[in-house]
């Protein structure tokens, strides 16, 4: 930066030195060829003063031959002025040789020279008015034409000296113009080179200024990019800290799912997602919880197999074309996001997410940290649930246990009694159950109680629950089901036990009955106790009334 400013500098300065001194050339040759050709002029001056002065010397001469031969008047007055005027013509020359006092000097002699002819002129003439045109010629002797010879070599040799000065101030003149145009022809373009010169290395500096400011703003754009990104990710981190402990006290699935739902939405505006839940069985992940729009749909059920990232277990992003998941319906141009769900080598499902622009793919690390932090909470909560379920069902028969019926009991009833709808128990009882246990033994009748559990199961509706009471007495509650439904339901479930198949061994079991008691809300009573006893007591009566039957309680049904 320095450097290029002290070159710029310097280059100008030297440009500047080079017109000076082309300008300083210029003026100093000019006047050397004013000067020049001023003598130029003065030479031709002098000459021309000489030509004239041997011209007036002429002019005498030829008037006063002219009087000499004609006797005319008129050619004396002629001669006569002429002569006069020769003393101002030999002024003139004088001053005109001012200059040059050996030219002066020469001139004098020229200027003796000359008068001595006009005396002889004059001397002539007197001898003419004295003795007439033959005295005159007499007069005219040999002197004359030395003296005329003379003055022409004197003036010969003073031209001679000027032409000499006329030539050597002619080359001056000559070398005068010559040096103006080698100044012009080399100066200029050396000039004009150096701030050509001058010129380039400005550009050079504008043209470095601008990257260097361009790099500067692009500095400074990354700069508030990089700010903006580091806000943006200290919100991002606050909102998935505040994420995490709000999960730590979700009490189930579905809470940590729904939450999870309102996350992601404030996270990712505008991209569609979808979590899935694996099924117990790992055979099948479930959309279990949505928000905004997808920009390509995907299936409510999704086999393992369907989807890449529950195949590798890494998220499977694809942006335009790639290899799409087969749960994804790839007929449109979306961007799509599948993010596994697995905590302890164990697949709990996945989030999917697309959108019709990548944007949010900027913000995936923020995604696959909440990913984790919702695997860890499902796990923790799905092992939670199976702690709960181990603890209300009963693990011979995958029943509810008679700690859960009470608790099923109480709950039911009290929403069928603010409903004003009906409910109905069932109470079940193998038949010679002590008589099947002695033959075949304990494992013998555990594996027929296990079969009979799972008929149970079988037969069931949704909102029915079916517990083990105790030994092989069971019970089963009907809300909603009125005393006419639960007794062909208890019909079916008698016939479905005298037609059950059990293996045991390698061998079949002998068949086995079921008798069954039934009692009802609001009939029977409208507590669990009164309606338990209202339905052992009808349970009592089938036992007694042969087996292998259904009975109701004794209160009159209500139609
Ligand atoms: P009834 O037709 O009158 O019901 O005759 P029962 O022999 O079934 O008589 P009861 O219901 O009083 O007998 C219950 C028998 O069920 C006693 C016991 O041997 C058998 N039992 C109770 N709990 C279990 C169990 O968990 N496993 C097995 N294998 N047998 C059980
Ligand atoms: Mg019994
Ligand atoms: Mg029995």
């Amino acid at each position: 930066m320095k450097n290029a400013k002290i070159r710029t500098q310097t280059g100008l300065l030297i440009a500047a030195l080079i017109f000076v001194a082309i300008g300083y050339a210029v003026v100093v040759g000019a006047q050397r060829l004013i000067a020049d050709s001023e003598w130029v002029a003065h030479t031709n001056a002098v000459i021309g003063q000489l030509d004239e002065l041997e011209a007036t010397l002429r002019d005498a001469e030829s008037a006063q031959r002219g009087y000499l031969l004609t006797g005319d008047a008129d050619y004396l007055a002629d001669y006569r002025n002429v002569r006069d005027r020769l003393p101002s013509t030999y002024e003139k020359l004088r001053a005109l040789t001012a200059d040059n006092p050996q030219q002066q000097a020469r001139t004098r002699v020229l200027q003796s020279q000359i008068e001595l002819r006009a005396a002889q002129m004059a001397a002539t003439l007197q001898k003419y008015q004295q003795g007439g045109l033959p005295a005159a010629q007499a007069a005219v002797g040999a002197e004359v034409k030395d003296v005329s010879s003379a003055i022409r070599r004197q003036k010969a040799q003073i031209v001679e000296i000027e032409e000499a000065l006329l030539v050597e101030r002619d080359a001056s003149s000559h070398d005068s113009a010559q040096m103006l145009r080698t100044i012009a022809l080399l100066g200029i373009p050396l000039g004009l080179a150096v701030i050509a010169g001058v010129y380039w290395l400005l550009v050079q500096e504008v043209r470095r200024r601008g990257q260097a400011e361009a790099a500067t703003s692009d500095a400074n754009a990354q700069l508030h990019t990089g700010l903006a990104r580091l806000k943006r990710n200290s919100a991002d981190l606050r909102e998935l800290s505040r994420y995490g402990s709000m999960l730590q006290s979700c009490i189930e699935p579905a809470e940590a799912l729904q939450l999870t739902s309102r996350m992601l939405s404030t996270l990712l505006p505008g991209t569609g997602g979808t979590v899935y839940r694996m099924r117990n069985s790992q055979d099948h992940a479930e959309a279990m919880a949505h928000w905004g729009e997808h920009a390509a749909d995907s299936a409510a059920m999704v086999a393992p197999e369907q989807c890449w990232a529950l195949r590798r277990g890494q998220p499977q992003i694809i942006e335009s074309e790639g290899m799409r998941c087969a749960h994804i319906d790839a007929s449109g141009k979306a961007v799509t996001a599948c993010i596994p769900l697995s905590a302890q080598g164990v697949q709990l499902g996945f989030i999917y997410l697309s959108d019709e622009n990548a944007a949010f793919l900027a913000r995936m690390d923020i995604v696959e940290a909440a990913a984790e932090q919702l695997s860890m909470a499902l796990s923790n909560l799905y092992l939670q649930e199976r702690l709960r379920l181990q603890s209300i069902r009963e693990p011979l028969t995958g029943l509810f246990n008679r700690r859960y019926l009470e608790e099923a009991m109480a709950r039911e009833l009290s929403r069928c009694m603010r409903r004003g709808l009906p409910l109905s128990l069932m109470m079940l009882d193998l038949d010679h159950f002590k008589a099947f246990n002695d033959v075949h033994g304990h494992a013998g009748g555990d594996a027929l109680l296990a079969a009979f559990g799972q008929l149970l199961q079988d037969q069931t509706r949704g909102e029915d629950i079916a517990c083990r009471y105790g030994g092989e007495e069971f019970t089963l509650i009907l809300p909603e089901a009125d005393l006419n439904t639960a007794m062909q339901r208890a019909n079916a479930i008698r016939a479905g036990v005298e037609a059950l198949h059990v293996q045991h061994l390698g061998r079949e079991l002998p068949k086995v009955t079921v008798s069954i008691g039934l009692a009802g809300f609001p009939g029977d009573g409208n507590t669990t106790d009164a309606l338990l006893r209202a339905a052992d007591e009808a349970l009592y009566r089938a036992k007694r009334n042969g087996r292998n039957r259904v009975e109701q309680s004794n209160t009159p049904i209500r139609a």
